[in-house]
């Protein structure tokens, strides 16, 4: 029996390629209900489907942020039996925080956290009663880890994880599996949307300085790191693929190994103060994130070898 995966966002990006990616699964393991809040939108989803489309794969409309747009689809789903749900829709947002408004923000909340919180909220009663499921979320390194002109956007998945973190415990006990996917740079129409809005900004509500170092510092070094680092869409859903798969699926999911030790270092050194140089260097010293990651990880044994000093000094080894 085929197992029932609805994912959201699926119009682009992501979405689509894991959409694809499971529907035409060899051992034929999924059933795919590939949502998108503009059912327009289809034609690339139902192209890249090909003869998946109608068969292992099934369109529907659903806006994460409208409660009645998540039940009427629900309702659509025999016994509204989701085995594995993918809470993949996601807006970004760029940018000095003077020149963004309170309800740009709200909106950015809206989608990444209470999307997701209503999605769950949608199919946990199920998941519980059956003591079975898997809910899957894409959050983001920024989830982890802030990094400079995305305050709201890193802010929305930190709230994610906060969510997950703290959800984590009931549904260990009802033996539902929870798994935050945590992507670095992806090459997706998500940097393109966020770039271009970016580039047509009005920075008047700043200062000069500010709205230099968005555009020559942040902008420049973005499209860098995403020219030599990104992954593309296939590749993270390959990487979901895998953690839906695992007879023990993680808690969380690094999908690019050279963010990792950045991400680590937060917990190693608690005070902030190394993490904080790493990426003041990223973005002013025009480090590369393969030099900052490799710092991380001598930080990291540095650190390691003080809290031993520290332990032998205590008597504890
Ligand atoms: P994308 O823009 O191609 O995909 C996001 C999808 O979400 C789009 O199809 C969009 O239409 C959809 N969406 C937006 N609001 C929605 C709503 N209210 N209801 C339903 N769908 C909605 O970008 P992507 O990179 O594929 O993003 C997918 C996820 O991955 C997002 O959660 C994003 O935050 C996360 N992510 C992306 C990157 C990256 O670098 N691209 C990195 C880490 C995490």
């Amino acid at each position: 029996e085929p197992r029932l995966v609805l994912i959201t966002g699926c119009s682009s990006g992501i979405g689509l390629a894991l959409a694809v990616k499971l529907a035409n699964d060899e051992q034929k393991r999924f059933k795919v209900v590939a949502t998108m809040r503009n059912l327009a939108k289809r034609g690339a989803l139902e192209e890249a489907a090909g003869d998946a489309l109608n068969d292992t794969l099934e369109i529907k409309k659903l806006d994460v942020c409208s409660d009645s747009s998540i039940r009427e689809c629900m309702g659509s789903i025999p016994g509204r039996h989701v085995d594995v749900l993918i809470n993949n829709a996601g807006v970004g947002l760029i940018g000095p925080i003077e020149c963004q408004s309170i309800d740009d923000m709200k909106g950015v909340f809206e989608t990444n956290f209470f999307g997701v919180v209503r999605m769950i909220k949608e199919v946990l009663p199920d998941m519980k009663r059956r003591r079975r499921g898997h809910i899957v979320v894409i959050s983001s390194v920024m989830g982890l880890q802030g990094i400079m002109f995305n305050d709201i956007y890193a802010a929305s998945k930190f709230a994610v994880e906060g969510f997950c973190e703290s959800l984590l415990y009931q549904t260990m006990n009802f033996n539902i599996f929870l798994t935050l996917v945590e992507p670095g740079p992806v090459v997706t129409e998500f940097e393109l949307k966020v770039n271009e809005e970016a580039i047509r900004g009005d920075y008047s509500k700043t200062d000069l300085e500010t709205a230099e170092m968005f555009i020559n510092f942040y902008l420049k070094n973005t499209k860098a790191i995403f020219s030599s680092l990104g992954q593309t869409p296939e590749d993270v859903a390959e990487h979901i693929l895998r953690v839906i798969t695992m007879e023990e699926p993680p808690f969380r999911h690094q999908t690019n190994q050279v963010y990792t030790p950045v991400t680590a270092l937060k917990y190693a050194d608690p005070s902030g103060e190394l993490v904080n140089d790493i990426f003041y260097k990223l973005v002013f010293h025009h480090d590369t994130l393969m030099q900052a990651s490799l710092r991380a990880i001598k930080l990291i044994r540095w650190k390691a070898h003080k809290v031993q000093q520290g332990a032998r000094m205590l008597g504890l080894i």
